[in-house]
């Protein structure tokens, strides 16, 4: 049996969070696992520097709140992430600092993470990459907590706890994997397979001021106003797209998943409030909604000469452009260079990973979908 519970919470009020943060715990089976000094990493999605109400970010008074319950238990907590970007000290203090996970610690008591050493590890059940690095910190902890947040993605259409777990990787060393990986389908096994290894005690996912269309870092803000939490990531995650009207079979993660028997959809079990009187409507896709879901429908001689021409791509706005780099960067497949202080992109090696677009800090990428797309797939 599954479970997951489902609390209304209408804004960041921290004593409301904190209520309804302790009762979806107490629902949950970890708090019947832990034990005093345990060690409990909340992985927070730390995307990027961002102020929490752009809804980008994990909200700092959800964390705080989880932080609370575990060190109420005699547990030892530690925030962290490693989000884009290099995975340095001093990248990580600011990004907790504009994060405020800065303070979601000092109030708690928890300590922020910077320990950025990793390891290789062996994952010999893993579909795709057999080995890969994960940070220290969270393989030295005894239960790990995937504090999430509920957004659409462009490469896999909707992110919550299980792309969460992408932030386990190591910094630019994402950007290998991702290369390596390149197709929708092999990434979202590699997301799943890193699922698997690190097995999450507890998924929660912040649900109050969630983020649509073009997400996860440059979409549009939208308040919900619930907490969805879970023991099984893909349950917690199913329930949440749900709710968000986006169908599993467009998430690469959660389609996949389902083949790989990973969760039960009628063994789930709800607990919490009644959401359907909130009348939540469904969420803006993101321009390049992934379209692996029609791969099985064209021949098989033609698959990847049509599906490499129905793919979205990124556009730079240079007038937005900042000159920050990210993008350059963070593309993994090494096809952006700078030109006079200008992000100069070479389509032809693009893997359409958006990986730029999600780390752009000035809005500077659109996604766009060829017309023949549109016209092909009916997608307006
Ligand atoms: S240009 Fe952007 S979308 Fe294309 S491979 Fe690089 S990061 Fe990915
Ligand atoms: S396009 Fe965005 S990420 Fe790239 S250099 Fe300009 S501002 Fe930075």
């Amino acid at each position: 049996m599954g479970k997951v519970s489902v609390y209304k919470c209408s804004d960041y009020e921290y004593e409301k969070i904190k209520h309804i943060v302790f009762k979806s715990l107490e629902y949950s089976e970890i708090s019947r696992k832990i034990f005093k000094n345990a060690k409990i990493f909340i992985k927070a999605n730390l995307l990027m520097k961002k102020d929490p109400e752009d809804a980008v970010t994990t909200h700092p008074n959800l964390v705080r709140a989880l932080s609370e319950f575990f060190i109420e238990k005699g547990c030892i907590v530690t925030i962290g992430d490693s989000p884009a970007g290099p995975f340095t000290e001093n990248a990580l203090k600011g990004i907790y600092s504009s994060c405020k996970m800065d303070e979601a610690a000092n109030l708690s008591g928890a300590v922020l993470n910077y320990n950025i050493t990793h390891s290789e590890v062996k994952a010999e059940e893993s579909l795709r990459l057999k080995s890969f690095r994960v940070i220290n910190a969270i393989l030295e902890s005894d239960f790990v907590i995937s504090a999430a947040k509920l957004k659409t993605h462009g490469m896999m259409t909707y992110t919550g706890g299980v792309k969460n777990l992408f932030g386990v990787i190591p910094g630019l060393i994402k950007a290998e994997y991702h290369f390596k990986l390149t197709s929708e389908e092999n990434f979202a096994h590699h997301l799943i397979d890193i699922c698997e290894f690190i097995k999450p005690d507890y998924t929660i996912i912040d649900a109050i001021d969630c983020m649509e269309g073009n997400g996860p870092s440059n979409g549009k803000k939208r308040r919900v106003g619930l907490i969805i939490g879970g023991d099984n990531p893909h349950e917690a995650d199913y329930i949440a797209s749900h709710i968000a009207s986006i169908p599993f079979y467009k998430i690469p993660t959660l389609s996949l998943a389902k083949s790989r028997n990973l969760y039960d959809v009628s063994s789930i079990v709800i607990e919490g409030d009644d959401y359907g009187d909130m009348d939540i409507k469904p969420f803006t896709l993101p321009e390049s909604t992934n379209i692996t879901f029609i791969s099985d429908k064209i021949p098989g001689f033609l698959r990847e000469y049509l599906i490499d021409r129905l793919k979205a791509k990124p556009k730079f706005i240079h007038q937005k452009c900042i000159s920050c780099g990210h993008c350059v960067r963070n593309c993994p497949a090494k096809v952006i260079k700078m030109e006079n202080k200008l992000p100069i992109v070479d389509l032809k090696g693009c893997i359409s990973c958006f990986c730029c677009h999600e780390v752009c800090p000035a809005d500077a990428i659109e996604i766009k979908r060829p017309i023949l797309s549109k016209l092909f797939l009916k997608i307006k």
